[in-house]
């Protein structure tokens, strides 16, 4: 077996369909795997998901081991999911950038004075409707937390369009973009039931990464140190409650905040359980911490790239074939297609209009080099609503929404080929 070395980018000028055929040809080795893995991996082909030992076993598994499980992580991907992949074509719409967290990782926050305190009515419905003129489908709203509880002054300003809370303001904004003809996909942080309830008349899914599992990221110099919203409990709580409503729901783990391999794992299986409970997860993403200048952890290293196909495999055999499993492919520019090999099926949001306001330094790839990379790994790319094909359904979606769902997507429940790239271009 050779070494898995030969998937880490060295920088070289290898052209990608080279470098992805490389991969095909290591994974395609014919060997057996070694004793540790051999029960792992046929565990997880025959149908039954991992444990947690079983996943810790792989965080440790070396170079000449990890390709048999991510042959195995992608042989369930496509048993699940088959050789399509997945986007969605998305407007990102920063509602307020006021927060009254203090992610250590974030670029995102901004203080009053700094910029608008928020987006008023009409720029939003002027980006919903410019979206959806571009054949944009998702309205993609994320905001900071509760800016209410601690600026007098958005308070104040958001009183005077007649709204006292952020989720309240959403809850109209979101109606006004379907109205434009463009879903929205709201990220709001924690909510409460009846807001859940106003988000699912307009929103056919929402999101709320649960980052980690682990109270210890909260104490001082950690990721998370004064975050009274990253308190995991409460993070759990709104997506529990969004299970009891039936809402398809968006959510995943940060990867590289300083946390350890047995909290990673047990963050997953966190998610795991609600799953299990609600069957309302409709995707998971596995997000890599990227470096930036100015932020608190500016001078924390990005999770390794093996590591990160680790977690990816991980996350595919912990959640078995019917899990959508993204990794985004603006924050690995250049290995993004690589994750191909360990059991990814969906690419995200990708927006020909707006950047990504959380990940400002990382513009999206272009639809057309996705498509290229993704024919060179034999997948076909397929593009989404903000909700999956398998949750546009009466037990997710309440009638008048789902009617207009329904008519946005094709039998496959994805948006009709011709609408997806008319003229051929981004
Ligand atoms: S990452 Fe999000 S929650 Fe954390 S400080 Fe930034 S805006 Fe607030």
């Amino acid at each position: 077996m050779k070494n898995i070395e030969a998937l880490i980018p060295s920088g070289d000028n290898t052209p990608l369909p080279d470098r992805l055929r490389g991969i095909t040809d290591m994974l395609g080795a014919e060997a057996s795997a070694p004793v540790r893995t051999a029960g792992i991996i046929e565990k997880a082909l025959s149908g039954e998901t991992i444990n947690r030992e079983d996943a810790l076993t792989i965080a440790g598994l070396g170079n000449d081991e990890l390709p048999y499980i991510l042959l195995a992580a992608s042989e369930i991907r496509d048993r699940g999911k088959g050789r399509v992949l997945t986007f969605s074509r998305n407007v990102f719409v920063p509602l307020t950038q006021l927060c009254r967290n203090h992610c250590g990782y974030c670029t995102f926050k901004y203080e009053p004075g700094e910029g608008a305190l928020f987006l008023k009515p009409g720029e939003v419905i002027d980006m919903a409707s410019k979206g959806a003129r571009l054949g944009c489908t998702e309205l993609l709203f994320v905001t900071g937390d509760k800016p209410e509880l601690k600026y007098g002054e958005y308070r104040d300003a958001l009183g005077a369009i007649g709204y006292e809370t952020t989720a309240e303001y959403l809850i109209d904004m979101g109606a006004a973009a379907l109205d434009e003809g463009i879903f929205p996909h709201t990220n709001l942080g924690l909510a409460t039931h009846d807001e859940l309830l106003g988000f699912k008349k307009s929103n056919p899914s929402m999101g709320l990464m649960l980052e980690n599992i682990s109270m210890r990221l909260l104490k001082k110099g950690e990721a998370h140190y004064r975050c009274p919203d990253k308190v995991p409990k409460q993070r759990m709580k709104t997506m529990e409650t969004a299970g009891e409503l039936g809402i398809p729901w968006t959510t995943g783990i940060l990867v590289g905040i300083g946390e350890t391999w047995e909290e990673r794992v047990d963050s997953l299986f966190a998610i795991k359980d609600l799953d299990d409970a609600y069957g309302h997860i409709q995707e998971l993403i596995i997000q890599n911490f990227c470096p930036k200048q100015g932020i608190i952890m500016e001078k924390y290293p990005p999770p390794d790239f093996v590591d990160m196909l680790k977690i990816v495999a991980i996350t595919r055999l912990v959640f078995g074939k019917d899990m959508n499993v993204q990794i985004p492919p603006n924050l690995n520019p250049g290995t993004y297609q690589l994750f191909l090999y360990s059991g990814v099926n969906d690419l995200g949001g990708v927006s020909p209009i707006t950047i990504d306001y959380v990940n400002p330094e990382a513009p999206w790839p272009r639809l057309e080099s996705m498509r290229e990379l993704s024919g060179a790994a034999g997948f076909t790319l397929r593009e989404r609503l903000p909700v999956y094909p398998e949750f546009i359904d009466g037990k997710y979606i309440d009638a008048p929404l789902l009617e207009r769902v329904r008519a946005a997507v094709d039998e496959l429940g994805y948006v009709p080929l011709e609408e997806t790239d008319p003229d051929g271009s981004n």
